[in-house]
């Protein structure tokens, strides 16, 4: 920006060093006049003497013009021109001073060397209307130069005024500094604790994992054991049940030796009691086998009609009953890959319970998707048993007869293929209303 045309408000001459004093007071007069704060006018009147001084130094006398601007924002303008100083060493010697100012700027004009400096004026400084350019030139006019001795009087009384500012600030400074540090020192105070804090609790942590990591090494390790030796007992167990329900059928033999009334019933108790046995001990054995990860499944492309109509010829030798009807729906899709045999035998599993649970009503076997329900209208389950009866050997302690005898591994049998399939096994029951089991299985 430059200074915009019109006249200036006051010109001055510097020819020697003490019309320097002379500059530097008319120029705080101007600063004060126009609107500048106190701080502000001794820096600009630094700034004209020194620009002053290095102008005489730098060969030749010098125009002071002062240039006010009242456009937005106000700005105080001040042009030299000194016909013979040196360019080049005014640049140099007025590089100090551009702090003092907000521009200044030095050129090489065909009358000389030109300095410009600008000083914006605060914004609550009274307008610099006509009238009030006009009001200040006559203050100014009424100015009687002073002697460079009154200058240097002003002068000092300045510079006490500056030097009481720079200790109240110093001391403002150190003020916060103290604050500062004691801040510090309770946050690295905090910080420390802190970090002892976390480090306890990491150490915490890190045992803690380490219990566990103990804990599930000893729990895999009983859970191996204990299919290790359902797998082996029940293996053992087979072979002497087998033969007892053999010789109980040789016994019976119309070819054996005829046998008393009483004897043949107590042999039929013999041969029932076995086959009981025989089904604990293979039940014992599918879910040992189960359990030791010993089943892979077979995935193909199922035909889930084919085994829907298995499970209904199945399942109509167990629905004796006429009070209870048996719906096995027919599927939708008709295909799914899964393992045909696992997903078989869920399903005829959880269909038996169904019958066996069931006293009248119905039981439905119905599949949406790869989403299998069996549905009953039977006893039901109580809410506090429904994730208790998936656990191995237990059976609802009812009045309800249940027809045929279980052994309680069907349903942790049921749901351990289920997973080996990908899928899960839940369960929806009312007590006196039926439960819905449903078989979720991967889509894909
Ligand atoms: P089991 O049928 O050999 O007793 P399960 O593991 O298949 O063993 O079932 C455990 C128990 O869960 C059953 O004894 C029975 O109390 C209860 N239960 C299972 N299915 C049903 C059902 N559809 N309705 C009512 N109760 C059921």
């Amino acid at each position: 920006m430059t200074p915009s045309g019109g006249e200036p408000l006051l010109q001055v001459r510097v020819r020697a060093e003490p019309d320097i004093f002379v500059a530097r007071k008319l120029g705080r007069e101007v600063a004060r006049a126009v609107g500048l704060e106190r701080q502000d006018q001794t820096r600009f009147a630094t700034a004209l003497s020194e620009i002053g001084r290095v102008l005489l130094a730098a060969g030749g006398a010098a125009d002071i013009a002062f240039l006010p601007d009242g456009a937005n924002p106000p700005t105080l303008w001040v042009v030299m021109v000194s016909p013979a100083a040196a360019p080049d060493a005014v640049t140099q010697g007025t590089a100090p001073v551009r702090r003092l100012v907000d521009s200044l700027e030095v050129s090489d004009a065909r009358f000389g060397t030109v300095v410009r400096l600008s000083r914006r004026l605060p914004t609550q400084a009274p307008p610099l209307t006509r009238k009030r350019l006009d009001e200040i030139r006559d203050e100014l006019a009424h100015l009687a130069p002073g002697s460079p001795l009154e200058e240097l009087a002003d002068q000092n009384e300045q510079l006490i005024a500056a030097l009481d500012e720079v200790r109240a600030q110093r001391d403002e400074l150190a003020r916060l500094n103290a604050e500062l540090e004691e801040t510090n020192r309770g946050v690295m105070a905090l910080y420390h604790q802190l970090s002892d804090e976390l480090e306890e609790t990491n150490r915490g942590v890190v045992a803690l994992y380490g219990e566990l990591d103990e804990k599930s090494v000893q729990l895999r390790a009983a859970s191996e054991a204990k299919s290790r030796f359902l797998a082996n007992v029940s293996h053992e167990l087979r072979a002497p049940v087998t033969a007892i329900i053999g010789l109980g059928r040789l016994l019976t033999d119309s070819a054996s030796d005829p046998l008393t009334e009483e004897q043949s019933r107590q042999v039929e108790l013999i041969r029932g009691s076995a086959t009981d046995l025989l089904t604990l001990v293979n039940d014992l054995l599918d879910l040992a086998k189960a359990e030791a990860g010993r089943i892979e499944p077979e995935i193909s492309d199922v035909d889930l009609k084919v085994v829907f109509g298995e499970l209904r010829g199945t399942l109509r030798a167990l629905a004796t009953r006429p009070e209870v009807e048996l719906i096995v729906e027919d599927p939708d899709p008709v295909t799914l890959r899964t393992d045909e045999v696992l997903l078989a035998r869920v399903l005829r599993n959880l269909m038996t319970n169904a019958l066996k649970f069931t006293e009248r009503g119905s039981v439905r076997l119905s599949a949406r998707g790869s989403v299998f329900t069996v549905a009953d209208t039977g006893v039901g389950i109580p809410e506090e048993l429904q994730e208790r009866i998936f656990e191995e050997f237990y059976q609802v302690p009812s009045g309800v007869t249940a027809r045929g005898t279980g052994t309680g591994l069907g349903l942790p049998y049921a749901r351990r293929l289920v997973t080996i399939l990908g899928g899960t096994l839940t369960l929806q029951s009312t007590p006196g209303v039926g439960s819905t089991f449903t078989v979720t299985l991967p889509e894909a």
